[in-house]
């Protein structure tokens, strides 16, 4: 768009190149390329007194004045590999959550794409349909070699690599040409295929899934849905559907409205490792779509990633399910983002940039003209407040599919059970009683704690210390299974003390249980049952935890015992019973959102029962039966937690009433980090007394990790842009204590 200041020519570009470059430099365009020239697309530049790579920003774009431009040397290859709305986007989060462009490219690019390797095409060969017998004859007869080619054709499930098949089957092009036009076979051009054909999450769970007949509360959302995508407008819906109400029916139906009409789609999952079960369900539901479904998770290795970006890129796959880098994907004509299970933390990434996956599929819908979808039986109360606010079109599913019942909740108070205890008081005698019903019942039970290890601390009766780590300020964990003691931040280990370290008396005691002991307590009351165990220790290779999950399925557990690793998604028809212990832990997180939290978890791990035919219950030990989150979620009731948790939230001016940026300091010497953050604190509110509400500095939760000491100030604001406007440029002058590093973290989801 020309303005009054510059004249757009066709002879300079934008290029944000990769290293070195935190913004978008301007650059003359050589004749050659004038006329082909793309936003998106990788271009090698002139670097001081080097040379690199770099994206293609804008074009054409203004003139600088008075200052003579450098040349793009070269086009790397014809594909971008960015669309133009996501240069957009990238400079949305530049700003937003005060970081470089470059970092954000990191982000974005997939490392093989940022170092400019091309995109290979390779053939596939497969064949057009069944041969028919008669023809099958007639070749072996006149043409072994073809029908040999047919052979091995109908014997695979995938197209095979034209060149790999021919030399390992020694059969040369003339007979691929003659099955070719004789119509029998058909070859297909495509980047490398990889991630297809050679996709750990192909298997993965691989559950077979029909399509349902949409009930009237998923046709309503569909309905509502379609509209915003055919009115081809930005909106974002939000989908309050209870668990099991089928929201993935809905999210599935609307993915393939927008591919049979020529668009893309994203669809984001919390972390696609812990989702096996989503993946290969949207994989089977989508599967004849003619397109690829690209999975986009951590397990890629970089080959594959770069094909994937690829596939996306050229349009050869419309279609991507991954984690919140997702987000990114270089789809053209994206017209539809979900976000499922838009609540969980885990869409915020945890370093720098710090974006939450969620909101900035929300920017980029908006940046398209296209429909965001966010999904959750537990919204998060930013997004509640925005689809009661009317900025958010609110659809609701109240049922579970076929009128199945929710499941009913029983709150057993562990300080009248602790009193009653005989023996372990870990597990309550209604618990108890439960899990015996159900095992001789044959159904299956989900047990929840979501604490690793065996006992928390350990503490010294003669004392009063507990053991600390070293270079932590938490307690070590003991894990029975090698007698360590380990912390669960840094995780260092040592063998577990028989001794106080600090008054070398014999009497310490560990204290508190984790999931380690719980096993063991289950193995003496039900010598019998079959149980799993999953958390961070026994699934430290994720094959491992889809086999455990395909088991458990499968029948081969009775139990399936775990950390929040299985809190989320899972669909298992005969699991009746689940079972929260120490439902109180995550209340008492240092963290204003703990009772959201608390609440969230305990809504969604409860979805776990009954979502089969048969009729689930969940169980829930607690110390603090009367608080709310305890108490709205057994009565199944969000609407009314959310209206409660707000008010509290608006009495302390918490989101999302304000947003709140956390800056963290930290360094090795304690002395220094508080004057540093201190300094800080009275500079800023003396130059800028009005821009946010301040609080703080303060030392964080985690007062000291590996060794490093930090402290935290609260900035509290209606809108994030001027105070970063603001705080950006001072903080690059004054902040330049090379041992004091800090970090800005604006809606911060983490404040330990
Ligand atoms: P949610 O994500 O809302 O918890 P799911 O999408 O996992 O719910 O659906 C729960 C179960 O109900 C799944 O097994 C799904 O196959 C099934 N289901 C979904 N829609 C229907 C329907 N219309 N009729 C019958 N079953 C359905
Ligand atoms: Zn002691
Ligand atoms: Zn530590």
């Amino acid at each position: 768009m020309p303005d009054l200041f510059g004249e757009i020519e066709p002879g300079v570009a934008e290029v944000v190149p990769f290293d070195g470059g935190a913004r978008a430099y301007s650059y003359a365009v050589p004749s050659a390329l004038k006329e082909t020239l793309k936003v998106g697309q990788l271009v090698r530049v002139p670097l001081g007194h080097r040379q690199g790579l770099g994206v293609v920003w804008k074009y054409p774009a203004e003139a600088p004045a008075g200052t003579k431009l450098r040349s793009i040397l070269a086009l790397e290859h014809e594909q971008p590999v960015m669309t133009e709305d996501c240069c957009r986007l990238a400079e949305w989060m530049s700003g937003y959550y005060g970081c470089g462009l470059n970092s954000v490219l990191e982000t974005v690019l997939p490392a093989a794409v940022r170092k400019g390797v091309r995109p290979v095409f390779r053939r596939w060969l497969s064949l057009v349909g069944p041969v028919e017998a008669d023809v099958l004859t007639k070749l072996r007869k006149r043409a072994p070699r073809q029908a040999q080619l047919i052979d091995y054709l109908s014997a695979q499930t995938q197209p095979v690599e034209r060149a790999k098949t021919l030399t390992s089957l020694g059969i040369s092009q003339p007979a691929v040409d003659a099955l070719l036009k004789a119509g029998l076979i058909k070859e297909d051009a495509h980047v490398l295929w990889r991630v297809a054909y050679n996709d750990p999450f192909a298997e993965a769970e691989s559950v077979s899934v029909k399509g349902h007949q949409l009930n009237e509360s998923q046709q309503a959302a569909v309905k509502s849905i379609a509209e915003t995508l055919d009115a081809k407008q930005f909106r974002t819906h939000l989908l309050h559907g209870v668990t099991g109400s089928g929201k993935t029916e809905v999210y599935v139906s609307l993915i393939r409205k927008v591919v049979a009409e020529g668009g893309s789609a994203i669809f984001l999952v919390p972390e696609v490792a812990l989702t096996p079960q989503t993946v290969g369900r949207l994989r089977s539901r989508l599967s004849d779509l003619g397109t690829r479904v690209v999975v986009w998770h951590s397990q890629l290795s970089a080959g594959e990633r770069f094909d994937a970006w690829m596939a996306m890129s050229l349009g050869q796959a419309r279609v991507v399910v991954g984690a919140r880098s997702a987000v990114f994907a270089p789809l053209p004509q994206l017209r539809l983002i979900v976000v499922d299970e838009e609540h969980e933390p885990s869409f915020k990434q945890g370093e720098t940039p710090l974006y939450h996956g969620r909101d900035v599929a929300v920017y980029r819908a908006s940046l398209l003209s296209a429909a965001c979808v966010l999904g959750s039986a537990t919204p998060s109360l930013e997004s509640w407040r925005n689809a009661t606010s009317g900025r958010y079109v609110l659809n609701t599913m109240p049922q579970r599919v076929d009128d199945r019942p929710m499941p009913a909740f029983r709150i057993v108070d562990m300080r009248r059970e602790v009193l009653h205890a005989k023996g372990q008081s870990i597990l309550s005698r209604e618990l108890v009683d439960s899990i015996r019903e159900r095992l001789a019942k044959k159904e299956q039970a989900i047990l929840f704690l979501n604490r690793r290890g065996h006992s928390r601390s350990l503490v010294c009766p003669d004392c009063g210390e507990a053991v600390q780590c070293p270079s932590c300020s938490v307690s070590l964990t003991l894990h029975a299974t090698d007698s360590t003691a380990r912390c669960h931040l840094c995780d260092y280990r040592q063998p577990a003390p028989v001794i106080c370290p600090h008054c070398r008396s014999p009497k310490v005691r560990w204290k508190g249980y984790g999931t380690q002991k719980v096993e063991e307590v289950i193995a003496k009351l039900f010598p019998q049952a079959r149980v799993a165990r999953m958390d961070a220790d026994t699934m430290s290779k994720k094959d491992l935890f889809r086999r455990v999950l395909s088991d458990f399925r499968a029948g081969k557990y009775d139990m399936l015992l775990g950390t929040q690793m299985i809190a989320k998604g899972l669909d298992f028809p005969r699991v009746t019973l689940v079972g929260i212990l120490d439902a109180d832990l995550s209340l008492q997180m240092p963290d204003f959102r703990a009772s959201e939290r608390t609440f969230q978890l305990l809504t969604q791990v409860a979805g776990r029962a009954g979502r089969g035919d048969l009729e689930g219950a969940v169980v829930v030990q607690t110390f603090q039966p009367a608080s709310d989150p305890i108490q709205f979620a057994k009565r199944l009731d969000f609407e009314g937690f959310a209206q409660a948790e707000l008010a509290k939230r608006a009495e302390f001016g918490y989101p999302p009433d304000r947003h709140l940026v956390r800056h963290v300091f930290r360094g090795r010497n304690l002395e220094k980090v508080t004057f540093v953050i201190e300094s800080w604190v009275k500079e800023f509110s003396r130059l800028h007394p009005d821009l946010a509400e301040i609080r703080g500095p303060a030392p964080c939760p985690f007062e000291r990790v590996q060794d490093q000491y930090r402290m935290h100030c609260w900035y509290f604001v209606k809108s994030v842009k001027p105070l970063l406007a603001a705080l950006l440029p001072l903080r690059a002058k004054i902040l330049r204590d090379e041992h004091v590093i800090d970090v800005l973290d604006v809606d911060a989801q983490d404040c330990g």
